[in-house]
C-alpha cells in the first residue's frame, strides 16, 4: 500500500501566528484565557492548556487579567466587552479574518447590505456580521433578495470553497427577484484554504482512499473532507491516529492523507504511521 501526503496541508499562517502569540504571552506573563477555543483542534487546545492557556466558553466565564482573541476573531461588541471588563487583550485574529471584518465594516458604513457566503453559526461569520452592523446576513444558499436593499456587498467566510462562492454569486446576480442597483463582491477566502483545497482535490484524484485529519468542529477540515468525498473517493474524516480502523484499508492500495489548517504536524505523522502499520 502506498501512502501519499497532500502537497499543501496542516498548520496555516493564521493558526501558527495565533499559537505563537499565545505561547509568547503565557511564557512572559503567566496563565491566560482564550475567548472560545484558540483554534478548532482538540490536541492544540489540550497542549496549550498544559502550558497555562485555558478556554473560557463565554465572556461571563473569563477570569484573570489577560484574554486572547481566537484566530477566527470576534465582533466589535465582544471586543468592547473584553476591554470594558478590564482585560488586557492579545488579539490573535488571523489577518485574513481581520481583512473580511474590515471589508464588512466599510460596506456597512457605506450603506450596503452585507451578505456573507458562509455558515451563520460559525464564530468567524458571527464576528464578521457584527462588524458589518445591523444590515447584514449570512447564508450558504441564495437568500430572498426581494427583501434586501438595492446596494449589496457580498463577501465570503475565509474557509469556504472558491467554486461554491462563484456559484453563490452567480445565483444572486441571476435571481429573478434581484433588484439591486449596485453590487460589490469581495473574495475573502484565504490563501491557505485555497491551496489546501486544490492540493486535496488533486490527491483525491490519484488515490482510492482518503484520510482527512482535523477537528470535527473545524470548518476548513470539514470542507476538505467534502471536497474529497465529492470526487467519489472513499473519505474518512478523523481527528487522531487511534480512530484508524484497519478494516477501512482492505482492498485499497493507494491512500491519500490531507489535514485541516489547525492540525499539528505530529498528529498527521501519527496518522501516517498508523496507516503504515496496518
Ligand atoms: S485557515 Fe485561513 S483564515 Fe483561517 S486561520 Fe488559517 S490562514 Fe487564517
Amino acid at each position: 500500500m502506498e501512502i501519499e501526503r497532500a502537497s499543501e496541508m496542516g498548520f496555516c499562517f493564521g493558526v501558527r501566528r495565533a499559537i505563537k502569540l499565545v505561547e509568547k504571552a503565557v511564557g512572559e506573563r503567566g496563565p491566560l484565557q482564550t475567548l472560545g477555543a484558540l483554534v478548532h483542534n482538540r490536541q492544540v487546545v489540550d497542549r496549550l492548556e498544559l502550558c497555562g492557556v485555558s478556554v473560557a466558553a463565554s465572556l461571563d466565564e473569563l477570569q484573570g487579567n489577560i484574554v486572547a482573541i481566537a484566530s477566527h476573531g470576534v465582533g466589535p461588541e465582544g471586543m468592547e466587552q473584553v476591554r470594558i471588563r478590564g482585560f488586557e487583550v492579545i488579539d490573535a485574529t488571523c489577518p485574513f479574518v481581520r481583512k473580511a471584518q474590515v471589508v464588512a465594516k466599510r460596506l456597512g458604513k457605506a450603506g450596503f447590505w452585507v451578505l456573507v457566503f458562509g455558515d451563520a453559526a460559525h464564530p468567524e461569520v458571527r464576528g464578521v456580521l457584527g462588524w458589518a452592523g445591523e444590515n447584514a446576513s449570512a447564508s450558504l444558499e441564495v437568500p430572498h433578495l426581494d427583501k434586501l436593499p438595492r446596494r449589496l456587498g457580498i463577501l465570503c467566510q475565509t474557509t469556504q470553497n472558491q467554486e461554491r462562492f462563484a456559484e453563490f454569486v452567480a445565483g444572486v446576480i441571476s435571481h429573478k427577484s434581484a433588484k439591486f442597483t449596485e453590487l460589490r463582491i469581495f473574495n475573502t477566502i484565504c490563501d491557505a484554504t485555497s491551496k489546501h483545497q486544490v492540493a486535496a482535490l488533486a490527491l483525491a484524484g490519484r488515490v482510492d482512499l482518503m484520510f482527512v485529519v482535523g477537528g470535527q468542529d473545524s470548518a476548513n477540515t470539514k470542507r476538505l473532507a467534502r471536497i474529497c468525498a465529492d470526487t467519489g473517493v472513499t473519505t474518512y474524516h478523523i481527528e487522531a491516529a487511534a480512530e484508524v480502523d484497519p478494516r477501512w484499508l482492505r482492498g485499497h492500495y493507494r491512500v491519500g492523507v490531507t489535514a485541516g489548517a489547525s492540525t499539528p504536524d505530529e498528529v498527521i505523522d501519527e496518522v501516517v504511521r498508523a496507516l503504515e502499520e496496518v
